[in-house]
């Protein structure tokens, strides 16, 4: 307490000083000075440790006050040498604002880029600008900001078009070219220089100041104590948890001061966790190192001295402060600059700036921030010296990432960010590369930190350690840097940009060389890989670079010069890697079909192989550009083309290749899933162009340079195919084969076919084939549609994006596709138009095997439905660029023809594995390829002598080879006919019709005319059969459509009985298994009105029988009051849905008294049912079979579930819905129903209820027993009960039951321990069946339906065992509890009843009252005998009562709006008249406190629509209590309801007769209710009017515009940590509230365990239920309780119709108004737990998160 004393003493000496001090005094001293710099330090030396660092809290508020008044303002006014404010307000003035906006953004805030503008994705605009802009019009995406990085309105550079918004247009004209220096006078210039030279450096030395104890020359302090901070510091190794651990134990500080050290030390990167001597400080250093180096290295902390934080502080203040005033002037801006970047005494990169720099590394997080901010708003706004610091930059690239490497922090709090900033504009990336060598610096940086290579100098990523593998991962910015510099292509080259950019391709060459071969992989035989081998790493590199290779090549064909030199480069690199390409093999020789070629031997299957192959297909990508700019043929003087080895360059990728296909035939099952793996990423949309795609290109190229029968035998021989093909028996090669080893080949030779079809046909690249740019997306969109109909972000994920991030995807798909708007869920979805479909082909290669058969079942299923023939041939493709031409050779090669007719031969015999349909298939299809060939070629050609493609002659002539016994076409002919090759028939019959067409065209050319009959007579024979066929076929698909449709209709009709809920349908369906089968027979007695209650109630009729079936015995049971108990699961939970005051507090569990509900239904207790229906005992077993599985699951591991069962919580055996607790179903009785009873009036029923409420032998009578509490009512008074035995008319087995759902709704309802004597148990069912009610009527009233009819039968049965649980409860407690309830409700109704608390009418809600005092009545009736048949009339007298108080309630609580509109004063209605009559007693009888109205007719208004809900109501209510049939009025919506409810509620229309018609009675009631002092209280404004009728709540309103959403967000800061940006800003959409949702800093402790900003919002918005939208996610999120959650969709689209949880994509999102209706509705309905429950059995691990902390 000492140090406390001290501190006050020293600063009220200081506050003297401080007064006489005078900054204006101090500057002019300053301008005498002959030393500024010395004169300043010796200021601040003096000050700066008075005011900073006085004691343990680093930022207190006085220094706020003090630093600006006593360190700032000197140099202000030394800077402007007069008042600062008046000179900044004049700056501010003469400046032009800068056409630059350079908005710097917070973390959160929305950023746009421009899809079609932008030059990079990494432009953006801010939200202003981006309002201000043409592009919002655009194409645009929309982002959150992780901070940092700013805003590039103004860059001309940064956007190809409308680089200016509105605001920053006007400045763009003249000022660029102006100096902005010239706009101050020389002298401020001057000035500025000094003092911004003596600040700056000030803030370098000391952010860059590493000695804790001592201070930079001139800043000593003139005293020092002996006062030190223990200084933690934040790194990226350690958690939370560990920080929050370990200074609990160190510092003995509370949970809570830990949980704030940690999350300061977290955000600004240090924070002093102890104040005191050095002793003290050094101990707590002490334990904290101990304590964190066990795991890994410790924790970074420091002993500093207090006046070494003292002047850390302030450095970072001035650094905020010169920022502040470079914002005013673009002229002190430069001055800025030109200190900043001035080189110091130590000559090159020794400017502070550097220092800086070179320096990041070393500070801490907070210091970073503030100084990258200055740099961004001064270095990087000013044009001119945006470009010097941009070569500093560069200058010192290699140090700054060597640093960074190092470093652990996360590259937003580095330096080297700032490289965005930097390289993405065009003009200075060129002139980096020209003057900088960037481009090789970056890439040979790069190439410095991957060490770990092999013996030929590959990298080697087998083995390597976590450590390798996290700066791995750093250094992986270094190519997001590379990306920077490649991504704008230049339009002109100069000399020294070619060269430089080769130098870098040579760099890059040798990075590629690293990789060629890399992670080879050997195949595994006998025993399984030990090991699984790393090969992620090497993807990743791969994956990484693959927009690099891309751009590379764009780069290349952007100058053709560019493009040789390069060319030439790659092909040496190529041969330097594999040296010649034999690698040391044996040459073999092969022949077949009468050709020789002389190759190595190698066995992939044998010999090491690599996927590694970036050389060989760099060098594949830059020959197709040779090809596509013909460049080949215009200069083939100075290409290399000589120098090519085709068999070398084929040799690789083939090797790759032939991997995969074996790797599919399964004989590298023993290499494990690393294979597996590297096989799926090399066909994957991430990785193919770069790989796959272009080793097929290779081939192309290879086989267009080689003799197409050398190439075919090359593959034979590496698929090792080469025997089965060459032996002069091709059965021979089954004789000694095992059945694998048969499978294996079948597969090889599929894949090959397949392969050959590949190369042959792939043409869609430009400069392979002859095609437009979008050809190739364009033919990818077809494919990926003629698997099935795709959402657009589906679509995206399936093309390959460039380094833009964009497919091209939005330039196509309306000329191949059509969209379908989704509906209500679902997205939107786009399907191929029908004549797309003609360009399908099966072997697409990019198709999986699995979306091949996919695809290949869509079209063939599409045909059938067009009555087309099955036949899939294959589209004509487009002709090749004549590089490529000589490819079309491999399809007539004699070498494919001997194997196409190898296959057809094997396909004759029906029998065994020796062919495979797919080959056949295959076959066909490349066959089919040929003769489309040849049919373009002849179409395209003049004259018969230039077509050279001959396939149609090679195929008619017998075979060569030694076994062949016919043509190719005779085979066919004879396969067409085969009966086990039905499925290929229709295609067969294609091949040959286009022999015939083609063989007809060649006649044409040739003009011959020989043959033609014979030939025609067999096609016209083949054509009539076939038209024959084909209508036959028509037929049966039309019959098997019918078929189809008659299925259809009927699983329709199952599914909607199985969805009654989705399709609002009544109960006609008796025999389903929820409902109950109870039709009471019609009455006969026509004319009669239909009334629900009172003594008019129709007869009980016929005995009606209620059989129902178990759901889990399925045995039928009748349901009787004697018989076994019948259960409904039932889900009972707290609501405020129906709230209208969500500022009250929760109820008290244990002193709240719910007899009366108060109107505004803040707290309530819904129950809902799935209407399954069980035996008691039946579902009694399964709920203990339920529990018994969970214990043992606990005890194994702790998996949760979707229900709690510890809180009695299961899921419908039947349905999976979850539930809490099962309702009785209990038969109706009718005895209370007696026509020849004496039916007492009112009058007397009211006396003979006061007497009874008053009777000795009454409760009442004794004063203690009214529960107030609910302990001390549970005994039942002695006497009262015992001499008047009940026998309850249930079994015990229902009676069981009964007590069941009772203490359920009790439990729940208050959120107490279960206890069934409490008194208030009857009263929470009772409350809980008129809230179910209320909640239902809001539902039918909001969605316009009609009362009766529209409900689904599972609420119908819940609703009838409700009400009827209620009028039996009773029977469950004892007497004298509910016969007290009944007194106290009647006094509220009847002043006359005396009894405690009765609260004034204006605080009940009449519904409650009505629903409670008709059940406790039966308790009632039951102790007199004689009124059994009087309940009728009773119900009648307790609802006219009612309905009365509830008319006088809305009478006075009504706001009349007195409106001049109602002239019709005289000719207004009785109704009005009356309503006007009772209105002025009222206004009487509380002395005029109402206000004064002319006339009734708006009253009366008020009455009918405040009375509807009640008696809407109460008609439901009436209606499953005295089960009557409801009138046909009341099915149908619309008006003429009023009448209708009023007679089947056995109510006068004219609600005023009841008033008016028994006046003696009525009006001491109402005087009496009047008399309540509460209610004076109330209508003079102590508490808030509840009006009628309450209207439905709603969701909050939402903006159209996703975006003001998260703008909204962006700027809401966390309540807890003083203005911090929350991280994951939350909005309740029942109130609008924003929270800072799953952050330590927001938690708060409910029921004794702390939980997030969400959760504890629940409890107090929502009874602990909740739906939020996370604003940055984009997502909707349920929450129930602590342990229940889902996350939902947002009702948030984008133009596709689809959400975008997570904001990945960022396309503008635009509010849904129907889905955001459909979530209201689940809110309305109560079903948000279900879907809780729902999303979690559907989701396991939406069970593990941990919701509470949301
Ligand atoms: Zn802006
Ligand atoms: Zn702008
Ligand atoms: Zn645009
Ligand atoms: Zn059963
Ligand atoms: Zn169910
Ligand atoms: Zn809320
Ligand atoms: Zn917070």
């Amino acid at each position: 307490m000492a140090s406390a004393e001290s501190d006050r003493e020293v600063s009220s000496a200081i506050c003297s000083e401080f007064l006489r001090f005078s900054a204006k005094d101090t500057a002019s001293a300053w301008l005498q000075a002959c030393d500024l710099h010395k004169e300043v330090y010796q200021h601040l030396a003096l000050y700066v440790p008075k005011i900073y660092c006085l004691g343990p809290n680093l930022n207190p508020s006085s220094e706020d006050l003090l630093a600006p008044l006593l360190l700032l303002a000197p140099l202000e006014w030394y800077l402007f040498g007069e008042e600062p404010a008046l000179a900044l307000a004049r700056l501010e003035n003469n400046s032009q604002p800068s056409q630059l906006c350079g908005h710097v953004f917070k973390v959160g805030e929305p950023t746009y880029s421009c899809r079609e503008c932008a030059a990079d994705p990494t432009c953006v605009l801010c939200m202003q600008c981006f309002l201000g802009s043409i592009h919002k019009e655009h194409r645009y995406r929309m982002t959150t900001s992780g901070g940092g990085g700013f805003c590039d309105c103004g860059d001309a550079e940064a956007w190809k078009k409308g680089p200016y918004c509105h605001k920053h247009q006007a400045n763009s004209s003249d000022c660029s070219l102006q100096d902005p220096l010239a706009q101050l006078s020389e002298d401020m210039v001057a000035r500025g220089y000094n003092i911004f030279s003596v600040i700056l450096k000030y803030a370098v030395d000391m952010l860059t100041w590493d000695k804790e104890d001592l201070l930079p020359p001139g800043l000593e302090p003139p005293e020092r104590g002996d006062t030190y901070y223990c200084m933690l510091f934040n790194d990226e190794v350690h958690t939370y948890e560990q920080v929050i651990y370990t200074l609990q134990k160190a510092v003995n500080c509370t949970q809570k001061e830990a949980v704030s050290f940690a999350t300061t030390v977290d955000r600004e990167g240090r924070k002093s966790v102890r104040f005191g001597d050095l002793q003290f400080c050094e101990q707590a250093k002490s334990v904290i190192v101990r304590n964190t180096s066990r795991q890994s290295r410790p924790l970074k902390v420091q002993v500093m001295h207090s006046s070494v934080v003292a002047h850390q502080c302030f450095a970072l203040r001035t650094l905020t402060w010169l920022g502040h005033i470079l914002g005013y002037s673009d002229g002190l801006r430069r001055v800025l600059c030109q200190v900043g970047l001035q080189n110091g005494p130590e000559g090159e990169n020794s400017s502070l700036v550097d220092t800086l720099m070179l320096c990041d590394s070393k500070m801490w997080k907070g210091a970073r921030n503030v100084y990258h901010q200055l740099l961004m708003n001064s270095l990087l706004m000013d044009l001119k010296y945006k470009k010097l610091f941009a070569i500093q930059f560069a200058k010192n690239y290699e140090s700054l990432q060597s640093d960074y490497v190092r470093d652990d922090h996360d590259r937003e709090y580095s330096i080297t960010d700032l490289s965005v900033q930097i390289f993405t504009v065009p003009s200075l990336a060129r002139m980096l590369m020209v003057e900088e060598n960037l481009m090789t610096t970056i890439i040979r940086t790069f190439v410095d930190h991957l060490r770990h290579r092999d013996l030929q100098g590959r990298f080697q990523f087998e083995r390597y350690t976590a450590l390798q593998a996290f700066k791995f991962r750093r250094v992986q910015s270094l190519i997001g840097d590379l990306k920077y510099v490649l991504i704008t292509r230049p339009t002109e080259w100069s000399d020294q940009l070619r060269e430089k950019f080769l130098e870098g391709l040579d760099a890059f060459l040798e990075l590629l060389k690293c990789m060629q071969g890399m992670d080879p992989v050997v195949r595994q035989v006998g025993q399984h890989i030990e090991m699984e081998p790393e090969w992620e790493a090497a993807f990743t590199l791969q994956m990484k670079l693959t927009h690099i290779i891309t751009m590379m090549q764009e780069w290349c064909s952007t100058d053709e010069r560019v493009l040789i030199e390069a060319y030439r480069k790659c092909l040496a690199a190529l041969s330097q890697c594999h040296g010649g390409f034999t690698d040391g093999e044996q040459p073999i020789n092969l022949s077949l079909a009468g050709h020789t070629v002389d190759t190595i031997r190698y066995q992939v299957s044998q010999e090491r192989v690599s996927i590694h192959l970036p050389v060989s297909r760099l060098l594949a990508g830059l020959h197709v550009l040779l090809s596509k700019t013909d460049l080949a043929n215009r200069f083939p003087e100075q290409l290399p083309l000589s120098e090519l080895s085709p068999p070398m360059l084929i040799e690789h990728p083939l090797r790759c290749l032939v991997l995969c296909a074996q790797v599919h035939a399964g004989m590298w099952r023993r290499n494990g899933f690393s294979l597996i793996n590297q096989i799926y990423y090399y066909h994957n949309v991430k990785c193919r162009v770069e790989m796959f795609d272009k080793d097929i290109i290779m081939l192309q190229a290879g086989a267009s340079m080689m003799d197409p029968n050398h190439f075919l035998m090359v593959v034979l021989s590496r698929f090792e195919l080469f025997h089965i093909f060459s032996s002069a028996d091709c059965r021979k090669r089954y004789r000694d084969a095992n059945k694998d080893v048969v499978q294996q080949n079948n597969t090889l030779i599929e894949e090959m076919l397949h392969l050959i079809i590949m190369i042959v046909g792939e043409r869609y690249v430009q400069g392979v084939g002859q095609v437009e740019a979008s050809d190739d997306i364009r033919r990818e969109i077809i494919h990926q549609l003629s698997i099935r109909p795709m959402a657009h972000s589906e679509l995206v994920k399936a093309l390959p994006e460039n380094e833009s991030k964009e497919t091209g995807l939005e330039r196509v798909i309306g000329s191949v596709a059509l969209f379908k708007k989704p509906g209500v869920t679902g997205r939107g979805l786009y399907e191929l138009r029908p004549e797309s479909t003609k360009h399908f082909n099966l072997y697409f290669h990019h198709y999986s095997r699995a979306d091949q058969s996919k695809a290949e079942e869509a079209q063939r299923k599409l045909r059938r439905q067009n009555g087309e023939d099955s036949a899939l041939p294959p589209p004509s493709p487009p002709p090749l660029c004549p590089l490529l031409a000589s490819v079309v050779g491999l399809m007539q090669s004699d070498v494919l023809l001997a194997v196409i007719s190898a296959v057809l031969q094997w396909t004759t015999e029906p029998s065994g594995g020796h062919w495979t349909e797919s080959m056949l298939q295959r076959v066909l299809h490349l066959v089919a390829m040929a003769l489309l060939e040849e049919k373009q070629q002849l179409e395209n050609s003049s004259g018969d002598d230039d077509i050279t493609f001959t396939f149609n002659s090679k195929i008619s002539r017998p075979g060569e080879a030694p076994s062949t016994s016919g043509s190719i076409l005779a085979l066919l002919e004879s396969l067409q006919n085969a009966p086990h090759l039905e499925a290929h028939k229709h295609m067969i019959q294609w091949v040959l019709k286009m022999v015939f067409t083609i063989k007809t065209m060649r006649e044409q050319h040739t003009a011959s005319t020989s043959a033609v009959n014979a030939c025609g007579s067999v096609e016209e024979a083949v054509g009539e059969r076939d038209k024959a066929e084909r209508k036959r076929k028509a037929e049966m698909a039309r019959l098997r459509r019918e078929k189809v449709m008659a299925q259809m209709c009927e699983m329709q009709k199952h599914f909607i009985n199985e969805n009654k809920e989705l399709f609002q349908q009544s109960n006609e369906d008796s025999d389903s298994p929820g409902s109950t089968t109870e039709h009471s027979a019609l009455l006969a007695e026509g004319p009669e009105v239909l009334v629900c209650v009172g003594p008019r109630l129709p007869g009980p009729g016929p005995r009606r029988r209620q059989v129902v079936t178990c759901i889990l015995c399925q045995e039928e049971e009748e349901v009787r009051a004697d018989g076994r108990a019948m259960v409904l699961a039932a889900f009972v939970q707290r609501s405020t849905v129906l709230s209208k005051n969500r500022t009250r507090s929760p109820p008290d569990p244990e002193r709240h008294d719910p007899l009366f509900m108060h109107p505004d239904l803040a707290f309530a207790t819904h129950t809902a049912s799935c209407g399954h229906i069980m035996h008691a005992t039946c579902w009694q077993r399964y709920f203990e079979a339920v529990q018994a599985k969970e214990q043992r699951r606990q005890q194994r591991l702790r998996v949760h579930t979707s229900y709690d069962v510890e809180n009695g919580e299961f899921l419908c055996p039947l349905c999976e819905c979850l539930s809490n607790t099962v309702i009785p179903l209990l038969p109706h009785t009718h005895s209370g129903v007696g026509q020849g009873c004496v039916q007492p009036s009112l009058e007397v029923w009211i006396k003979s209820s006061c007497q009874q409420a008053a009777s000795p032998a009454g409760p009442a009578g004794s004063a203690d027993s009214v529960p107030e509490a609910g302990v001390e009512g549970a005994e039942a008074p002695e006497g009262s009960s015992v001499d008047c035995p009940i026998s309850s008319p249930f079994s015990s087995s229902i009676q069981g039951m009964i007590t069941t759902f009772g203490t359920a709704t009790y439990k729940i309802g208050l959120k107490v321990h279960p206890n069934d004597q409490d008194p208030r148990v009857p009263i929470m069912s009772w409350a809980s069946c008129a809230y179910t009610i209320q909640s239902i009527e809001r539902l039918l009233t909001d969605e316009e339906k009609p009362l009766f009819g529209s409900l689904p039968c599972r609420q119908e049965d819940c609703l009838s065992s409700l009400a009827r649980f209620g009028s039996a409860c009773w029977t469950a407690a004892p007497l004298v509890t509910v016969q007290n309830h009944f007194t106290r409700l009647l006094s509220a109704l009847v002043p006359g009843v005396k009894a405690d608390n009765t609260p004034c009418i204006l605080d009940i809600d009449m519904f409650h009252l009505l629903v409670s005092s008709v059940f406790s009545y039966s308790s009632v009736q039951r102790l007199d005998q004689s009124e059994m048949c009087s309940l009728g009339s009773a119900q009648l007298h307790l609802l006219h009562l009612a309905t009365v108080a509830h008319l006088v309630q809305i009478l006075i609580t009504s706001v009349p709006v007195d409106s001049l509109m109602d002239q019709e004063e005289v000719c207004g209605s009785e109704e009005e008249e009356m309503t006007f009559h009772l209105y002025n007693t009222l206004r009487t009888l509380l002395d005029s406190m109402l206000p004064e109205v002319s006339s009734g007719w708006q009253l009366w208004r008020c009455v009918q629509s405040g009375l509807l809900p009640f008696l809407r109501s109460a008609a439901i209510f009436f209606h499953h209590l005295n089960a009557v049939e409801t009138p046909p009025e009341l099915h149908v919506a619309g008006p003429g309801q009023w009448e209708a409810l009023c007679s089947y509620l056995s109510l006068p229309s004219n609600l005023l007769q009841l008033y008016y018609n028994l006046r003696t009675v009525m009006e001491p009631l109402v005087q009496g209710w009047c008399s309540h002092p509460a209610v004076r209280q109330t209508v003079q404004g102590g508490a808030p009017l509840i009006s009628f009728p309450r209207e439905s709540n709603q969701l909050i309103e939402l903006p159209d515009d996703y975006s003001a959403l998260i703008n909204q967000a962006s700027s809401f800061t966390c309540p807890r940590s003083g203005g911090d940006k929350s991280r994951a800003p939350t909005l309740c959409l029942v109130c609008g509230a924003l929270l800072c949702s799953q952050s330590y800093c927001c938690q708060t402790e409910v029921e004794g365990q702390d939980v997030g900003a969400c959760t504890a919002h629940t409890y107090s918005c929502g009874a602990g239920l909740g739906l939020f939208l996370r604003v940055r996610e984009s997502q909707v999120l349920f929450l129930a309780g602590k342990t229940k959650g889902c996350f939902y969709p947002p009702p948030y689209l984008d133009d596709y119709g689809e959400t975008d949880q997570g904001l990945r994509r960022g396309n503008p999102l635009r509010l849904c108004p129907e889905r955001y209706r459909k979530i209201q509705k689940l809110w309305h309905q109560h079903s948000v737990t279900e879907e809780i429950g729902h999303a979690q059995e559907a989701n396991q691990s939406l069970v593990g998160i941990d919701w509470q902390h949301l």
